[in-house]
């Protein structure tokens, strides 16, 4: 679909996959001027096809839409187009196993400008893809490089958004970290350098020794993930104390080596819950856990992706039916 002042949103179609042409002096590919949102469709065992909380993606992309100066995607254009995407053909939704349909809902400044100002002409799209099961060989703790020269966010800046910007800022740290053997970057504040906000594409959880589960309190420059909120919740239904609180990289060293952190976890669209190591820094090392997932983390685990797929209640409302 494409948004102009004048027009408002207008134009939305399914075409078949293929690339877009787009000319060099398009906004984006200059200033950056863009959103996206990420969310799964799952097949229940009886063939039904169901989104798992799209209105809160709908929700974010418009918080998002607001920090980058892009015009309000009313919800039900969102609903409409991811379902439309899904509907087209109802195949292409994998199942069995942990598989999916990933939908990539984003919006770009598409107006041909180069001076720097919103973009008069917006395009909104949605790319689908299916998805198979995240750990093909089982469900393996990943280890963290702790950065510490460089932030993925600042005070004010466009953390809180899903805007392309705050992962081009996170891929050279992303680099230092695969060199020294780690599969993600632990960022932290840009100012005290001190709490830990999240990883470059997850949000992240402790879990301690009293059966206690703590998270990073919304900073401002963090993702509000839609998984570490459904967790907030599946958690405090298996009957855990879920606290959100700042957390500094100095209680996460300590606490896994003095087991008050027993079990550490990160959490997203992809993954839904992937249990986390080793936390290595310039210098040192800590490993929670003994290289297989923990039982608290497993189990939240299994609880939330029951819910995805139809096999536990849906008894917060999560799920809406698509074909
Ligand atoms: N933080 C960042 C930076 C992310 O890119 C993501 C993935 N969208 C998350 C957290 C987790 O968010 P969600 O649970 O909504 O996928």
């Amino acid at each position: 679909a494409e948004w102009t002042p004048d027009t408002g949103w207008a134009n939305g179609r399914v075409v078949p996959y293929g690339p877009l042409s787009i000319d060099p002096a398009t906004a984006v590919l200059h200033y950056a001027q863009e959103i996206f949102e990420g969310l799964k469709a799952y097949v229940h065992a009886d063939g039904s096809v169901w989104l798992f909380r799209p209105e809160a993606n709908a929700a974010r992309l418009q918080r998002s839409a607001h920090r980058l100066a892009l015009p309000e995607l009313p919800t039900d254009w969102f609903l409409g187009s991811v379902t439309a995407l899904v509907d087209a053909d109802r195949d292409w939704v994998p199942s069995g196993g942990e598989k999916s349909l990933y939908l990539r809902p984003f919006m770009f400044a598409s107006e041909v400008f180069l001076g720097v100002r919103p973009s008069q002409h917006v395009t909104y799209s949605v790319i689908a893809s299916p998805a198979g099961a995240y750990f093909k060989g089982g469900v393996k703790p990943v280890s963290i490089w702790l950065s510490s020269q460089y932030s993925r966010a600042g005070t004010g800046g466009t953390g809180a958004a899903k805007c392309g910007g705050n992962y081009a800022a996170s891929l050279l740290p992303q680099q230092e970290g695969m060199e020294h053997g780690c599969e993600q970057v632990v960022f932290l504040d840009s100012t005290e350098h001190t709490w830990i906000e999240e990883l470059g594409g997850m949000n992240l959880y402790f879990v301690h020794s009293d059966g206690s589960i703590v998270t990073p309190t919304l900073s401002g420059s963090i993702l509000e993930g839609i998984t570490r909120d459904s967790i907030i919740q599946v958690a405090r239904d298996l009957g855990h104390e879920v606290v959100e609180r700042r957390v500094s990289i100095q209680e996460w060293r300590e606490g896994v080596a003095d087991g008050s952190i027993t079990e550490v976890f990160a959490c997203g669209t992809a993954a839904v819950i992937t249990p986390v190591g080793t936390l290595k820094w310039d210098g040192g090392e800590v490993t929670s856990g003994d290289g297989e997932a923990g039982k608290v983390t497993s189990d939240i685990r299994s609880a939330l992706i029951d819910i995805q797929y139809g096999r536990a209640e849906d008894r917060h409302g999560w799920l809406t039916r698509v074909s």
